[in-house]
């Protein structure tokens, strides 16, 4: 398949978990992988979902996946491909553009040029967040889709290659299992990031009582700032869709009691004639 023609669908509820992870980190990057289905006979790839990755390097331009994270998520795959009963895989990865332009860096291509050699389908997302526009300051959020284009083979030379990327609704706005599921992932790999970054200033007899106080203020600090922008959000988001949920089922109940009464109405006419 020619890498340019591929397309990108991200269901609106993978959107939104992407969403929530890039929003959640504004000083460094953070990054997940995409699961779905790759539609050859449309050269489409559609994205169902999301895995959050847990940062090895928390630095502000870098992320990367290691190859252990890499067959921990092939594994969990097959388990949440038989949870929500569609056939998924790993089909490209995304990360956040904090700050900056939501155009891949040169090491985003070479990165993206690596997982191609495994899976020539492989795609890759960047959002761009919290960047500002010069002319009225205000925060603009930006999402590509791209692919990296071999232009040179020795010494080997990639270029981005953007493709076409559409949101796709999903029924009745419904936040899949699978998403639900990253969404929640979110928090619990922030927190236990917060923790080891905690745990690495290694408080011993050494250290002196202010530096000690100053790092475990910074850990509070973290965690109260993730409950209140993070958490609370979430908390409300998820009480909404069950609210939705408990209408919905209402709604579909009367349907299947008005349903079965009209059965029962034809057999008796039918007993009749
Ligand atoms: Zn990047």
């Amino acid at each position: 398949m020619a890498a340019g023609l591929l397309k990108v669908h991200l269901s609106a509820d993978a959107y939104l978990a992407c969403l929530t992870h890039v929003l959640s980190a504004e000083k460094e990057e953070v990054m997940g992988v995409l699961l779905g289905e790759l539609q050859e006979e449309i050269k489409t790839v559609l994205v169902r979902g999301v895995s959050v990755m847990r940062r090895i390097d928390k630095r502000a331009d870098r992320v990367e996946i290691s190859p252990e994270q890499l067959t921990a998520i092939v594994i969990d795959t097959e388990r949440l491909s038989n949870k929500s009963g569609y056939p998924l895989r790993v089909v490209g990865w995304y990360h956040s553009h904090p700050h900056i332009t939501v155009f891949p860096s040169h090491i985003d291509i070479k990165t993206q040029a690596n997982y191609q050699l495994m899976d020539d389908n492989f795609v890759g997302l960047i959002f761009s967040c919290f960047n500002e526009e010069p002319q009225d300051k205000k925060c603009k959020l930006q999402v590509i889709a791209f692919q990296s284009l071999q232009t040179n083979p020795s010494p080997p030379e990639y270029e981005r290659l953007e493709l076409p990327l559409s949101i796709v609704q999903t029924p009745l706005s419904h936040i899949s299992s699978l998403c639900m599921e990253a969404l929640v992932q979110i928090p619990v790999v922030l927190f236990q990031e917060e923790e080891e970054a905690y745990t690495n200033t290694n408080p011993n007899e050494n250290q002196d009582v202010v530096t000690q106080m100053y790092n475990s203020s910074v850990y509070t600090q973290s965690l109260t700032q993730m409950l209140d922008i993070l958490c609370g959000p979430l908390l409300g988001l998820f009480q909404e869709a069950v609210a939705r949920n408990k209408q919905m089922t209402e709604e579909l109940t009367r349907e299947k009691n008005q349903l079965l009464k009209d059965l029962v109405e034809q057999e008796n006419n039918d007993v009749i004639i």
